[in-house]
């Protein structure tokens, strides 16, 4: 009986490792069968299904929850597009590697390019919106203004995907980062998942590539995995795409494509403690941690009410020089595409474009950084800065 027992549990336990072989080798052929002509390809390893509903917002860089991925996965996103210029050979190197991301596009850029979004939709890629016109005021807004640039936002992409808008997914990321309770809340009742990210490369500041490249490696290393945010509107980006997927699969890293759970496809089973930024089990000093920490994207110095972790590699990119400080993520207006097809557009107000970063109001409170270069940096913060002067750089 005993022995009956154990062999049962045995030929069992072959079983399952047999399985597990021929599910792995399944995986590997079907993943290589994808990606015909990339045999090396890195692939999408899996899908992930998540509901917006259970859980309304993620990311590690601002909120308690993340996205459930196991070890040495990653979720790829970009920000901000469709640019042509760049968006193209985004989704090309993603192709040649067989690589599924989400992308978080701008209405405005929507309607600009509306074959932009179709093309993300054809190649399979999961797409969500970032705004109508990337204000950089989120923070500041009144629901009333905020509400429109959501919900137009939404509208245009919408538009551009046609009879194909069902491939719009619910997900929401608030330009800069620049989250605000209010706006929140708005989106959590449209059914829609605010997206933060675990970690940023820092493309939209005026680095190398080679900078970009090597941000994203270092800062995936210090979390093991989690989801890497990048823009599809600058050079320095599509320049260290190719080198970055490389460096994932020589690592062992897995890409992992995130869709919203519909009636026909339900969510990946998960536990609650899967989405935590950190499990109770977790050894962090919960000052390290603030609730819901803002963040800025226009300053480089307001990373500081990140980790000591995050602080320490955000302070080894670029200083806050007055032209850090002027940087924003917002893609030049007029690409030689939209110009194409800027007469189908209305004419934007001539302070549509005007972008006032916020004065980085943590800079003073932190005493890690010298005192001049702070003030210089929340003096040319104050600055407007117009699309022109961004566009000569
Ligand atoms: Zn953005």
């Amino acid at each position: 009986m005993r022995g009956d027992r154990c062999w049962s549990v045995e030929k069992r336990s072959w079983i399952a490792l047999l399985l597990g072989v021929a599910t792995g080798l399944a995986a590997t052929t079907a993943r290589a069968a994808d990606c015909p002509g990339h045999p090396d390809a890195l692939g999408t390893s899996r899908v992930l299904v998540v509901d917006p509903r259970e859980h309304p917002r993620i990311g590690a860089m601002q909120y308690k929850e993340t996205l459930p991925l196991h070890d040495h996965e990653v979720v790829l996103t970009f920000d901000d597009g469709p640019l042509p210029k760049y968006s193209n050979q985004v989704l090309q190197i993603l192709a040649d590697q067989c690589v599924k991301a989400t992308f978080f596009t701008i209405g405005h850029q929507a309607q600009a390019n509306p074959e932009g979004v179709r093309k993300l939709a054809a190649a399979g890629h999961t797409i969500g919106t970032h705004s109508q016109t990337h204000p950089l005021t989120f923070n500041k807004m009144t629901l009333e203004q905020a509400r429109p640039e959501v919900d137009q936002g939404i509208a245009s992409v919408k538009a551009a995907l046609g009879n194909n808008a069902s491939a719009l997914s619910p997900f929401f990321r608030v330009p800069g980062l620049l989250r605000a309770e209010a706006v929140e809340g708005y989106v959590g009742s449209l059914g829609v998942q605010m997206w933060s990210a675990d970690f940023l490369a820092d493309d939209w500041r005026n680095i190398s590539s080679a900078k970009v490249y090597e941000l994203a490696i270092k800062r995936l290393e210090a979390r093991h995995k989690g989801i890497l945010l990048l823009h599809d509107i600058h050079e320095r980006t599509v320049l260290a795409l190719p080198k970055i997927l490389h460096e994932l699969k020589a690592r062992g890293y897995r890409i992992v494509q995130v869709v919203p759970a519909t009636a026909n496809r339900p969510a990946t089973p998960t536990e609650p403690q899967d989405w935590l930024v950190h499990r109770p089990s977790d050894n962090v000093p919960v000052a390290q941690w603030p609730d819901i920490p803002s963040f800025d994207f226009t300053g480089a110095t307001t990373h500081l009410s990140l980790t000591s972790t995050d602080v320490s590699l955000l302070s080894s990119g670029p200083t806050t020089t007055r032209r850090a400080a002027r940087e924003t993520a917002w893609p030049p207006v007029t690409s030689p595409a939209s110009r194409q097809t800027a007469a189908a557009l209305p004419v934007p107000a001539a302070d549509l474009f005007e972008i006032q970063a916020p004065i980085p109001r943590l800079l003073a409170r932190h005493d890690a950084l010298p005192a001049q270069p702070l003030r210089r940096a929340a003096k040319a913060a104050r600055r407007p800065v117009r699309v022109a002067s961004l566009r000569k750089r």
